[in-house]
C-alpha cells in the first residue's frame, strides 16, 4: 500500500436510497474527499446502476481515492427499464429487515481489504439518519458513526418530537375529516421551538390516523438511535433555523450545522469532481444553451424535485398558469411526474408556448439555478432545492407535496420571506398571477432583496472563519484519526 492509502482518513458513506438523500449526501463526500478522505459511497444495486446508466459511461472510477460499492435494497426488480423512483414504503420496510447483513459484509470486506493494504483502514461511517441499521453495524464494527440529516434542522427535530405529540394526543388524528376540518390549523405551542407552527406546518408524517403507521413507526425508530451518533450534522446553518438549533444544541452535546453544502462547493475550484453529478436521470444540458438566449432573470424555473406527483388535471393548470404568464419558463416534467402519464399537453399550448418555454424531463438543477437568466423558482420545496435556491438567491413559488416540505414552505413564505405558496388544489389564474408577482411584482422584489441577505450569508458561514467552516473542520478532525 502507498503512503497516501496508510495515512489517509477513510469515511463510509451511506445515503438513503433516494434522490434527494443522496445528492445531499455526495456534497459532504466531495467535501471530504477535498479534504483529503478516502471515500467509500454505498448505493444500493438499483440506484448504482441508474448513476452509471445517467451518466453514459459503464464506471464511476477514475477519482482516486472515491469509491462506490454497493448493497441490494430487498425488493422485487421494478418492471420496466428500472428509471423510476422506488416506492419510498416498501424501501423502508426493507431497509428495516435486509441492509444491515449486506452492510456489515461490506465493512468486513474493506476491513479486510485494509489488512492486505489495498485501502486505508475505515476511520468512520457517515450515514444518513433514517438509515438506523448502520448505527448497529457501526457498535458491531466499533467504529465512530455520524449521522447526517439532508433534512432542515426543524425537519429533524420534528421527528425527535413525534413522541410529544402522541403524549399530548395531538395526533394520530381521529379520522380523515380532521385532514380537512381544519383541526391542522391548531397551534403547535407543546414543542419549544416550534412555537409559531401548526400542525399543518409540521412534516407529514403527522398527517396519520394509524397508531401504529409504518411510516410513523420507521421515523421514531430512527429518531430513538440519534443520541448513539458520534455526532450529528445538519445541512443547513444556524442564522436561518436558529430557535430550533438552540433546542438541539441543548438536546445533543456534537451536533453541527455544516451548511449550506451547496455553498461550500460553489466556493471549491471547478475541478473533474466538482462537476460528478450524483442525478439517477440523464441530465439534459441543452437547457444550459437556450437559458443563454434569455434576458437576464427573466427565465421562470420549474421543477418539482424526484418524488412529487401530481395528477393530469394540476399539470394542466400549472401549464395555463405558465403559459398565460407570458414569461419565458424552463420546466422539468419527470417522466413519472404525472399520475397515470405526462404527455397529456395538448398541442394548443405547444403552440402557444413553442416562443418561450422549454420543457425537458432532467438537468442540473445548480447550474440552472446559478444561471444568470433565472429569474425565479417554481418549487416544491425539498429540503436540497430550498438551499439551493437560496444558494443561488433565487426566490421562490412554492407548491409542497409531503414530508418535510410544508416545514420548508412555511419557512420560506413566512419566516424567511423569500417566496409565496400555491395553493394544494391548483389554479391557472392563481399560478399566472403569482408567476407576475414573482417575476416582477412589488413582492418579488422584496423576496429577491431577502434572498441575497440570505445567500451572503450562507457565504460567510461556508467561508473561512464562518460558523459552518468551522464546524466542518471540527467533524473532520473528530473523525479522521484511525479508531483504536
Ligand atoms: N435535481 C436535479 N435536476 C432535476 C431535478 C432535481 O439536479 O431536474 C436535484 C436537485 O438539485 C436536488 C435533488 O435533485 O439536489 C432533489 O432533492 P430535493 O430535496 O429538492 O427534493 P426530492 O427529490 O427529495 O423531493
Amino acid at each position: 500500500m502507498g503512503n497516501l492509502a496508510e495515512t489517509k482518513p477513510h469515511a463510509v458513506l451511506v445515503p438513503f436510497p433516494a434522490q434527494g438523500h443522496i445528492n445531499a449526501l455526495f456534497k459532504l463526500a466531495k467535501l471530504l474527499h477535498l479534504r483529503g478522505f478516502h471515500l467509500t459511497f454505498v448505493n444500493t444495486e438499483y440506484n448504482h446502476k441508474r448513476l452509471v446508466k445517467s451518466r453514459g459511461s459503464n464506471s464511476l472510477d477514475g477519482f482516486n481515492g472515491f469509491n462506490f460499492e454497493t448493497i441490494p435494497d430487498g425488493l422485487t426488480p421494478l418492471e420496466g427499464n428500472g428509471d423510476v423512483t422506488q416506492n419510498e414504503a416498501s424501501l423502508r420496510q426493507s431497509i428495516r429487515k435486509n441492509f444491515l447483513r449486506p452492510f456489515g459484509e461490506l465493512l468486513a470486506k474493506l476491513h479486510d481489504s485494509a489488512i492486505a493494504g489495498v485501502t486505508p483502514p475505515v476511520t468512520c461511517i457517515v450515514s444518513d439518519c433514517f438509515m438506523p441499521f448502520t448505527i448497529q453495524a457501526a457498535e458491531e464494527h466499533a467504529l465512530p458513526i455520524i449521522l447526517f440529516s439532508p433534512a432542515s434542522a426543524t425537519g429533524f427535530y420534528a421527528a425527535l418530537h413525534f413522541r410529544t405529540l402522541l403524549d399530548k394526543c395531538l395526533i394520530p388524528l381521529k379520522d380523515d375529516s380532521y385532514l380537512t376540518n381544519g383541526y391542522l390549523d391548531t397551534k403547535v405551542d407543546c414543542i419549544p421551538g416550534l412555537k409559531n407552527l401548526r400542525l399543518k406546518d409540521l412534516p407529514d408524517f403527522i398527517r396519520t390516523t394509524d397508531p401504529n403507521d409504518p411510516k410513523v413507526e420507521f421515523v421514531t425508530e430512527a429518531a430513538n438511535k440519534f443520541h448513539k451518533a458520534s455526532s450529528i450534522v445538519l445541512n443547513t446553518y444556524n442564522e436561518i433555523e436558529s430557535d430550533v438549533m438552540n433546542e438541539l444544541y441543548s438536546m445533543f452535546p456534537s451536533i453541527y450545522t455544516i451548511g449550506p453544502l451547496s455553498s461550500f462547493l460553489n466556493q471549491t475550484p471547478q475541478n473533474h469532481l466538482a462537476s460528478l453529478s450524483s442525478n439517477l436521470w440523464k441530465e439534459d444540458t441543452k437547457c444550459l444553451e437556450w437559458l443563454e438566449t434569455k434576458e437576464f432573470g427573466s427565465v421562470v424555473y420549474v421543477n418539482f424535485g424526484s418524488i412529487t406527483v401530481m395528477t393530469p388535471e394540476q399539470l394542466v393548470e400549472f401549464a395555463w398558469g405558465l403559459a398565460n404568464s407570458k414569461k419565458p419558463f424552463l420546466w422539468i416534467i419527470r417522466p413519472d411526474l404525472v399520475i397515470g402519464g405526462s404527455s397529456i399537453l395538448s398541442s394548443k399550448f405547444k403552440n402557444e408556448i413553442s416562443d418561450r418555454g422549454l420543457i425537458i424531463s432532467w438537468c442540473p438543477q445548480e447550474r440552472v439555478l446559478n444561471h444568470p437568466s433565472i429569474g425565479g423558482f417554481l418549487t416544491h420545496c425539498g429540503w436540497n432545492s430550498t438551499t439551493e435556491s437560496i444558494c443561488a438567491g433565487v426566490p421562490m413559488l412554492c407548491w409542497p407535496f409531503y414530508a418535510d416540505q410544508p416545514t420548508n414552505c412555511k419557512y420560506i413564505c413566512d419566516k424567511w420571506e423569500i417566496g409565496i405558496k400555491i395553493d394544494t388544489n391548483v389554479k391557472r389564474e392563481k399560478v399566472e398571477n403569482l408567476i407576475n408577482e414573482l417575476m416582477v411584482g412589488d413582492k418579488g422584489k422584496k423576496m429577491r432583496h431577502n434572498v441575497m441577505e440570505l445567500k451572503k450569508k450562507a457565504d460567510e458561514n461556508t467561508s473561512p472563519g464562518g460558523c459552518s467552516y468551522i464546524n466542518l473542520e471540527k467533524v473532520i478532525n473528530e473523525t479522521s484519526t484511525p479508531h483504536a
